[in-house]
């Protein structure tokens, strides 16, 4: 049966995607080698450990670990492989261009690692980071430099899945998309994800690479800017007095528009909608066409956090005053602070000459490592002792079930960025677009 169709599958960048993609691919069955230039990563996988948080991965690591699932450093484990994945980081630049810096050196190491083999033995070489079209070439020709052979087939396999449920979404994903320029490497990503196919029947796109990139960035920047459009509605429903969770409910009920991502509050983060974004609206417009409605969509997320520190200063000079921010993350789920809507508005009640004290349940280290200077709080509770007032910036189920600890505010003054709470007797409570 499947066994027949095991893979050698090398994964080389072992991060959030990376890691969850060599755990996943050995649970199907497949014979996986996470390589990573990082030796704490390798040595936490070598002892069964995960390197990052996320929900189910540490058990996958665990039962594979030393099996079908190894690691290494080093790149000699690519020779006789059938497929490499290539997942290491594509972060931006200051102005937002997408850096490929550490994917070419990927590319150009794999490509060397493989020169000795035959061609027709070459294993495919897949991207899985998030690249531009124009940056497939680029990186296209450094894995075929590296390898000395132009006809090297690189495909594209983009990620769409979502850190805290990324082991369930490799899984169970949506859709599969594969961007391959051979029938040799439609053949090889189809035997990766067989059993996937079989089991979930995702829709799978076969396309070019060019179109496979084109896609994930129009997938994020599709969700990123109707988060941006539900909050500039619900930036006028607060103008209005109106309650923009009742208008969204009722347009969420019209097929066309759909239920999800329509919960206004104080906008998008994390490690893929900022870079992403702003990495095609620099692409398109190196390519002479300037986006607007994504460039709004960047505008108006930019502007959230400062909307929730304007419903605080309405209530209160927070200067010299203990003001508590409930949530680092920035996404209930994860630890992963990058971009987090927290960093604005901590900076925004710093330049207030506020005494900023924030606690989360899983990403306070995270934080801490970024903004050492502010108090971090070991529970909510103590967050809101003595505080004349409270940001919800991240929607964690505890916090909706705080109750009494809002008592031992000096002044019960809540501004709540993702409509996590009920207002009680007593408190004055804001909501951000409600
Ligand atoms: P990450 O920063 O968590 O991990 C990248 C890993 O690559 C690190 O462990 C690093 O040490 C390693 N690395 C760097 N250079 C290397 C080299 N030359 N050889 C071997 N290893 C090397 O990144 P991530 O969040 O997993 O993202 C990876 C890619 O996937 C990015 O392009 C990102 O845009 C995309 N993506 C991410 C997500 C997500 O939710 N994080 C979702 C979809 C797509």
């Amino acid at each position: 049966m499947y066994e027949d169709r095991r893979l050698r599958i090398v994964v080389v960048g072992s991060g959030y995607v990376g890691t969850t993609m060599a755990a996943s691919f050995a649970d199907l069955g497949h014979q996986v080698t996470a390589v990573d230039i990082d030796e704490d990563v390798v040595e936490a996988l070598h002892a069964g450990d995960a390197p990052i948080h996320e929900p189910g991965l540490a058990d996958l690591i665990e039962r594979h670990a030393g099996g079908n699932l190894e690691a290494s450093t080093a790149y000699d484990s690519l020779a006789g492989a059938d497929l490499v994945y290539l997942a290491v980081q594509t972060p931006t630049d200051e102005a937002g261009n997408i850096d490929t810096t550490a994917l070419e050196t990927a590319a150009r190491m794999s490509g060397e690692a493989i020169a000795d083999q035959p061609p027709a033995e070459r294993p495919v070489i897949v991207i899985k980071s998030t690249v531009t079209p124009p940056h497939v070439e680029t990186i296209r020709a450094a894995a075929a430099a590296g390898a000395g052979d132009e006809t090297l087939e690189v495909a594209m396999n983009p990620e769409f899945l979502r850190e805290g449920s990324a082991v369930s979404d490799f899984r169970e994903p949506d859709k599969l998309v594969f961007g391959t320029s051979s029938q040799r490497g439609d053949d090889m990503l189809t035997a990766a994800f067989e059993p996937i196919i079989e089991a979930t029947n995702p829709v799978v796109i076969r396309t070019d690479p060019d179109t496979a990139a084109m896609i994930k960035y129009a997938n994020n920047a599709f969700l990123a800017a109707k988060i941006s459009l539900i909050n500039d509605l619900g930036n006028i429903c607060k103008e209005f007095g109106i309650d923009a969770y009742e208008v969204a409910d009722a347009i969420g009920a019209d097929d066309r528009i759909g239920e999800q991502f329509l919960r206004s509050g104080v906008g998008w983060g994390g490690s893929c909608f900022p870079k992403d974004v702003r990495a095609i609206i620099q692409a398109a417009t190196a390519a002479g066409y300037r986006p607007a409605v994504l460039e709004a969509a960047v505008a108006v997320n930019a502007e959230q956090p400062a909307r929730m520190l304007e419903l605080l200063d309405e209530h209160v000079d927070v200067e010299d005053q203990r003001v508590a921010v409930l949530g680092l993350a920035f996404k209930p789920g994860t630890d992963d602070v990058r971009n987090s809507r927290a960093i604005p508005l901590i900076e925004g009640l710093q330049e207030r000459g506020a005494n900023v004290v924030a606690y989360d349940p899983v990403a306070s280290e995270e934080m801490q490592a970024r903004i050492p200077e502010i108090e971090y709080a070991k529970s909510a509770a103590r967050a809101l002792d003595g505080a004349v007032g409270a940001l919800i910036v991240t929607a964690w189920d505890e916090f909706e079930t705080l109750d009494d600890a809002f008592d031992a505010m000096d002044r019960q003054l809540v501004v709540d960025g993702r409509r996590v709470i009920e207002p009680r007797p007593g408190m004055t409570y804001e909501g951000l677009t409600w």
